[in-house]
């Protein structure tokens, strides 16, 4: 199908499985992958099926590359993110339409998308120069000690579908700058994006003489590609964004060999309404995070934990603002939702509204598989609202879909911090509330055990410069901003002997 900003991105028909840079490789001969769009059930492109060979090609050349890219003095390696994130500025655009055609949100989700991965740039650009490590003080004469970081190696990246590009910026850019080299593997549902920024930068890599192998991308099966990264002792970090299910086999198979990982995983972020809210900021909020990427964010706004002397204007306030909600197209920046990526995804969200009705919990507005002109796809939804109660075993699960569950707090805020944190997951959490009290109860320690904690604000919608990850099932590690860089990186510690004596530590005497 010819769509403008395919041509602009240099999609074709049929795209190669691997690219190590600027060189393309691999073939269609183990099959192809099909990538649709869930806008309109349109092909949009195909991509040749990655073998196991093809791995263990691009598994050399990332070796072979890091041979020499650790030893690029950081800020030449920052001034190659420069250009990639200038390059990337003049695809926004284009790059924003495919992210929103290929997986469904909203295209001024897609822009934002592409313009996070353009401030990760700036962000890499200026941490090449602050790579810092910390000086000590030794306790032996004449001796100091100091600690400095040293680039890990390779660095597999296996995204999630919700943000196709965002999560690979994240991981690259800064990988990059420390000094790794990357292998990405893309979610099958959204591979095209993949192709079209390399294809985009291919050019920034060769002006600049960068290896072949420093970023490269994989698509195949997760049989054949996924597991064979996780299980690689060459791969020094994975870090895996994803489902808890998904999570856990990338723990067990990084555990085994003691491979280092970052998994950022599914969440159940909840926001708490108090009786102080400013109901101003919070019904907007609210729908955002729960309607946008059509519940697809893994930030996503599942839970209402209401007080009940708030609770029916809060739900009537939701009833009347989701009627308001525009559904179609995601081209059309009319529209405010976008489709589910698939129909799985629709069935999923089906057997969530069944499962939470056979437990009791009240369907209040949509949840309606839509039809007619314009959702042919039959991937378009109505959100849904839910009154539902925190400890029933669907509202602890997430469905990766725009259902939102109203549970009700009475008493003190600590019931609702409790409910807050009464779920397996532990990602992003918000309470609304004008009251400094409650509000600083929240973040304190006895407050949300998430790793994104608001007030205020939303639960989704993140910045580039906080550290974002979460806890309990959500998984561990961070990245993105603050010091996230750390774990792309290895620690040493150097003590250096200046004087003419060997003193021990501890005062340990040791004549020979
Ligand atoms: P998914 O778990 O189905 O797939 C994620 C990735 O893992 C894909 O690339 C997939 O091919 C790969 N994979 C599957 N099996 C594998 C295996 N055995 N070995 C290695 N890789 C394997 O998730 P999805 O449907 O693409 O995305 C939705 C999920 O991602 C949600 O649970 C969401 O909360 C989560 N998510 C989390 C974050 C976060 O930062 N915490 C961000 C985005 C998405």
């Amino acid at each position: 199908m010819s769509l403008p900003f395919l041509e602009q991105l240099g999609i074709g028909e049929l795209s190669l499985p691997i690219c190590t840079g600027a060189v393309y490789s691999g073939d269609d001969s183990d099959g192809v992958q099909e990538s649709y769009s869930p806008a309109d059930g349109a092909l949009i492109g195909k991509i040749g099926k990655a073998k196991q060979s093809d791995y263990d090609h691009v598994m050399a050349t990332a070796e072979k590359a890091f041979l020499h890219w650790r030893t690029v003095p950081a800020p030449k390696r920052g001034e190659v993110v420069r250009q990639i994130g200038d390059k990337l500025r003049e695809i926004k655009d284009p790059l924003g339409a495919l992210v929103s055609y290929e997986m469904g949100k909203s295209l001024q989700e897609g822009l934002g998308e592409v313009q996070e991965m353009i401030d990760i740039c700036d962000f890499a650009v200026g941490l090449s120069r602050q790579l810092y490590g910390l000086t000590m003080h030794s306790e032996r004469p004449e001796h100091r000690m100091y600690e400095q970081w040293h680039p890990l190696g390779i660095v597999g990246i296996i995204s999630a579908f919700n943000f196709p590009v965002a999560v690979w910026a994240w991981n690259t850019m800064i990988a990059t700058v420390c000094g790794d080299v990357t292998v990405w593997k893309p979610s099958k549902k959204a591979p095209l994006t993949a192709i079209a920024i390399f294809n985009a930068i291919g050019e920034v890599l060769q002006d600049n003489d960068v290896p072949e192998g420093v970023m490269s991308y994989i698509i195949g099966p997760g049989a054949v590609v996924g597991e064979s990264m996780i299980n690689d002792p060459r791969m020094a970090l994975i870090s895996a964004t994803g489902s808890t299910r998904v999570g856990i086999r990338v723990a067990e198979a990084c555990a085994k060999r003691l491979g280092k990982s970052i998994l950022e995983l599914g969440g159940n972020n909840a926001i708490i309404i108090t009786p102080d809210s400013d109901l101003k900021l919070t019904i907007p909020a609210v729908v955002f995070g729960a309607v946008g990427t059509a519940g697809q964010r893994c930030t996503s706004t599942r839970r209402l934990i209401i007080h009940d002397s708030m609770y029916d204007t809060v739900k009537d306030a939701l009833l009347t603002a989701y009627k308001t909600v525009k559904i179609g197209t995601p081209l059309d920046e009319a529209n405010h939702m976008g489709p589910l990526v698939d129909t799985g995804a629709v069935q999923d969200m089906q057997d969530a509204i069944a499962a939470a009705i056979k437990e009791g919990a009240n369907v209040i507005y949509g949840g309606e598989v839509l039809e007619g002109e314009g959702y042919e796809s039959g991937c378009y939804v109505a959100p849904c609202i839910v009154e539902a109660k925190n400890d029933m075993e669907i509202v602890q699960t997430e469905t990766f879909a725009p259902i939102l569950y109203l549970c009700k707090y009475s008493g003190a805020v600590e019931d609702a911090i409790a409910q807050q944190n009464g779920v397996p997951q532990g990602l992003s959490s918000a309470i609304f509330t004008t009251n400094v009290l409650e509000a600083e109860e929240f973040l304190s320690t006895r407050g949300s055990d998430c790793g994104i904690a608001n007030v205020n604000i939303g639960t989704s919608g993140a910045e580039i410069g906080g550290a974002f990850g979460g806890e309990k099932e959500t998984g561990w590690g961070r990245e993105s901003g603050s010091d996230s860089w750390r774990q792309y990186m290895r620690r040493q510690t150097n003590t250096i002997n200046y004087g003419k004596e060997l003193p021990l530590a501890q005062g340990i005497e040791f004549d020979v």
